[in-house]
């Protein structure tokens, strides 16, 4: 029996690692499950799978918890401190699944007490990824990739042994402007943008993997996640999803995972990790699938890729300032602010402000880390009011 925490249990990976759970309720007891303000909806997934604590992030939700939640015997709690209590709380394996930088906290709380952490929260490897491994490796935590290219590199990596490796290869769908011109990019609308071809996610993600910013960020944690270099980590478009990630070793070998785009495999992989358990993720039928296409990246057309890759060579804290301009200037498209390609345009805006200010260097710890992304929103929203990115 494995006892489990879910953070950011009502969101999409949440939602897929719950419903991995409730399949296999004989494996798995579950410590404590949290979300944003969703009460009500957190309440019934505290009760289908049993959680002894309920957490949600927003005091406002307390009553609305602890009301959804009577007769049942399960503890309610809100607050910041409360969702870092949560993550504290002795289970074997913490799903990291909140998304945005509100995620790290909790998720080092998990890493401080050595937990297995199964890490969907890509913005923990982004804004502080040197202090996650660094403190993983001092505690004895391990940290499990979700993200399901990272899931595939980790799963190739098995192969062989790590000085063994010439490079890494993440794939990426493209997303859903992949064969648009760039003149169709410019005046594309938020509904186009969250319709992703292959994958069902939350609408963050969803809008990253059209500017192809999200493959950027993967970059980087990648980076972290398996102590690669920067030119050691390549990025191939590959619009089926079917071929997560692939690793090339130093005879020429190139070993792949292959699976259909479900992220209830890569999450299966983690919460059974190092065995494997039964999943419902559609089995992959290649002879119906038929063609596997491959083509390199256009960072003429999605330039995020290329500010990434940058931000990651000049490593410090330039990673957290791009994730957070990203995240605002996201928030702005999606509140129809900006047009799509000024999401690209106030991200490297606030890349140049942060650096002129002397913003860079490398963050010495969590707080530090949280400072930088709060001083980057903040330049990012000033150009914001400013129109300093034209609106479209
Ligand atoms: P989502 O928006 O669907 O869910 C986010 C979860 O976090 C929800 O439970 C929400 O209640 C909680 N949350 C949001 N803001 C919060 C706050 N301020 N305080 C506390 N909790 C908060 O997101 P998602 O698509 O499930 O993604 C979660 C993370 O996993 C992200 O970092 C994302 O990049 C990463 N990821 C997702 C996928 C995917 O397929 N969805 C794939 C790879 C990686
Ligand atoms: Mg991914």
């Amino acid at each position: 029996m494995r006892s489990v925490t879910i953070l950011g249990a009502t969101g999409s990976v949440g939602a897929s690692t719950v419903d991995l759970i409730k399949r296999e309720k004989q494996r798995f007891r579950v410590e404590a499950v949290t979300a944003d303000s969703k009460a009500t909806e957190l309440a019934q997934v505290a009760r289908d799978v049993g959680a002894r604590l309920a957490v949600v992030a927003d005091p406002a939700a307390y009553t609305e918890l602890k009301n959804a939640l009577s007769g049942s015997g399960i503890e309610a709690a809100a607050g910041a401190d409360a969702l870092d209590e949560a993550a504290a709380r002795p289970a074997d394996w913490v799903m990291a699944a909140i998304s945005g930088a509100v995620g790290l906290k909790p998720t080092m709380a998990a890493i401080e007490r050595g937990a297995t952490v199964a890490l969907a929260n890509k913005e923990c490897l982004v804004c502080a990824g040197s202090l996650f491994m660094r403190r993983a490796a001092a505690t004895g935590a391990t940290v499990l990739p979700v993200d399901s290219e990272h899931n595939a590199i980790f799963q190739a990596l098995g192969a062989g042994r790590r000085e063994d490796v010439r490079r890494i290869i993440l794939t990426a769908s493209g997303g859903p402007f992949r064969t648009w011109t760039q003149a169709q990019i410019r005046s594309a609308t938020i509904e186009q943008a969250l319709r992703h071809p292959n994958w069902s996610m939350g609408p963050k993600i969803s809008i990253d993997s059209a500017t192809m910013m999200n493959k950027g960020l993967e970059l980087i944690e990648a980076y972290h996640l398996f102590a690669l270099k920067a030119g050691e980590i390549d990025i191939l478009v590959h619009p089926q999803s079917v071929v997560h990630g692939l690793v090339e070793f130093r005879d020429g070998s190139v070993v792949a995972q292959l699976g259909a785009p479900d992220m209830r495999i890569p999450i299966a992989h983690c919460l059974a990790w190092p065995k494997r358990i039964d999943g419902p993720a559609p089995r992959l039928d290649l002879a119906q699938i038929r063609d596997l296409t491959f083509e390199a990246p256009d960072t003429v057309r999605f330039p995020a890729l290329a500010l990434a890759r940058r931000a990651l060579e000049a490593g410090g804290a330039a990673p957290t300032v791009l994730n957070a301009a990203n995240e605002v200037a996201v928030g702005a498209f999606i509140a129809g602010r900006i047009g799509f390609p000024s999401i690209a345009a106030l991200v490297e805006a606030t890349l140049e402000a942060a650096t002129v200010r002397g913003l860079l260097g490398e963050p010495a710890g969590i707080e530090a880390a949280l400072a930088v992304d709060h001083i980057a929103r903040s330049l990012a929203r000033d150009l914001l009011s400013e129109n300093a990115v034209k609106a479209s």
